[in-house]
């Protein structure tokens, strides 16, 4: 993994400019992972990922996070401030995140199903599917490698070529089981309402986060450039480069005529 400089991270925003959210953090991953091909970080388990870019984002622009959201019982607004360490899923060695394409098997309600984590592709494919539910089976659909019905021996069994409907609990346990395998995938906040108490878990995506963020702080560089390159006649490359101190720096002194 290598740092962005002020001028790459334009460059990537540039480049992502008016795609949609999955395919902008693989252009954000693709220029902060160069060891890594393209082909491979879409192949990545979405759980990786997101690690990857709380990793990136740590180094951007540190490790607190700021959000805002309401309760939903209350509709109260309410400011929430965590850091990366305090969303991060550490990989342990007893419970080590499982290589994305790795087939994985469950066996339940008298299927065995071989199925791989889901990746960037496959959260591509269902980015414009409105219904929760239709997105789901898409995702599983694409992610179950075969589905066999298992027979009296348990090594005889009959494949099924067309796996949907699979049983609930059958597409339950396939969920959960993906869930931990890929923690990081499914990052929850737990809240609670400082005005009414309510408690509840809130689903929080860093790839949605980084694409605001990125923009919000694109619009503020472009602003500095703008200013200083006015004033001055710097080059963007040369006021890109320095640190943002120096940039603040010399935009006051403007100010303060
Ligand atoms: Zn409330």
């Amino acid at each position: 993994m290598r740092n962005l400089s002020a001028a790459e991270l334009l460059t990537a925003w540039e480049r992502a400019l008016g795609q949609s959210p999955v395919q902008q953090a693989l252009v954000l991953l693709a220029a902060a992972y160069p060891e890594h091909s393209p082909e491979q970080l879409a192949q990545f388990s979405v759980g990786q990922r997101d690690a990857c870019l709380l990793t990136l984002r740590e180094r951007l622009f540190g490790s607190q996070l700021n959000s805002v959201t309401a309760c939903p019982q209350c509709q109260q607004r309410i400011e929430l401030v965590f850091t990366v360490p305090d969303i991060r899923v550490e990989p342990t060695m007893t419970d080590p995140i499982a290589p994305a394409g790795e087939a994985m098997t469950l066996t339940i309600e008298g299927y065995r199903v071989h199925f791989r984590l889901p990746n960037s592709l496959d959260l591509a494919s269902i980015e414009t599917i409105t219904d929760v539910n239709q997105a789901r089976e898409q995702l599983l659909r694409r992610c179950i490698q075969s589905v066999v019905r298992e027979g009296a021996n348990s090594d005889d069994g009959e494949p099924v070529n067309n796996p949907t409907p699979l049983p609930l609990p059958l597409v339950d346990a396939i969920a959960e089981r993906m869930a931990e395998a890929d923690a990081q995938a499914d990052t929850r906040l737990a809240l609670s309402c400082p005005d009414c108490s309510h408690e509840w878990r809130a689903t929080f995506d860093i790839a949605t986060y980084m694409a605001a963020e990125i923009y919000n702080w694109v619009k503020h560089i472009l602003r500095e450039v703008h200013s200083l390159a006015r004033s001055y006649g710097w080059r963007e490359a040369d006021i890109l480069a320095m640190t943002p101190t120096r940039r603040r720096a010399y935009l006051e002194l403007l100010d303060h005529g």
